[in-house]
């Protein structure tokens, strides 16, 4: 048995260690996405308290995500499928510290903050965030599973 040969692939366009070198608003397109580690912990319903606006992670996923990859069903289309998606920019960015994960890459960058070991961008393997235990893959419920009066039965920890 032979494999034919395969036509060679580009590389992504990346400067090298381009999150420490640049700022967040320099990156081009193909970099701003390449930070994102896949964890999927952001497409996670949070829950909010009218009170004191303090805010629970749930492990109920956003009704477009495909729970077995982590990555959005419709990526192009987020924002008309589920208009409370929020894209991720620069200037949006700000505004979601305040719900993002204390691991998300873009908060990490715009704190300062270096990769973790286990982000692709840092290992080269897409699978580390999986296999190092911090995307929520298979620890998800599809939100077409769950009544909206239950939501509160599916709050966890941020990092758990
Ligand atoms: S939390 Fe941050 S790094 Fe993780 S999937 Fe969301 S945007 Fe990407
Ligand atoms: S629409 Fe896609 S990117 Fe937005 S929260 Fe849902 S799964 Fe995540």
């Amino acid at each position: 048995m032979a494999c034919a040969p395969r036509p060679k692939r580009p590389k992504p366009d990346l400067r090298p260690r381009f999150w420490r070198r640049y700022k967040l608003g320099e990156l081009t397109p193909v970099e701003w996405e390449a930070l994102c580690d896949g964890c999927a912990k952001c497409c996670l319903i949070k829950l909010e308290d009218e009170d004191t606006g303090a805010l629970a992670y749930t492990s109920v996923a956003c009704r477009l995500l495909d729970t077995g990859t982590c990555r959005c069903g419709n990526y192009p289309l987020r924002r008309q499928l589920v208009p409370a998606c929020v894209v991720l920019t620069p200037k949006t960015l700000r505004e979601a510290m305040a719900w993002l994960p204390s691991t998300c890459a873009y908060r990490l960058v715009a704190e300062g903050r270096d990769l973790y070991r286990w982000h692709p961008l840092i290992s080269g393997d897409p699978e580390t965030v999986h296999s190092a235990g911090i995307s929520r893959r298979g620890r998800m419920v599809p939100e077409y599973e769950v009544a909206e009066e239950d939501l509160e039965d599916h709050v966890i920890e941020e990092d758990e």
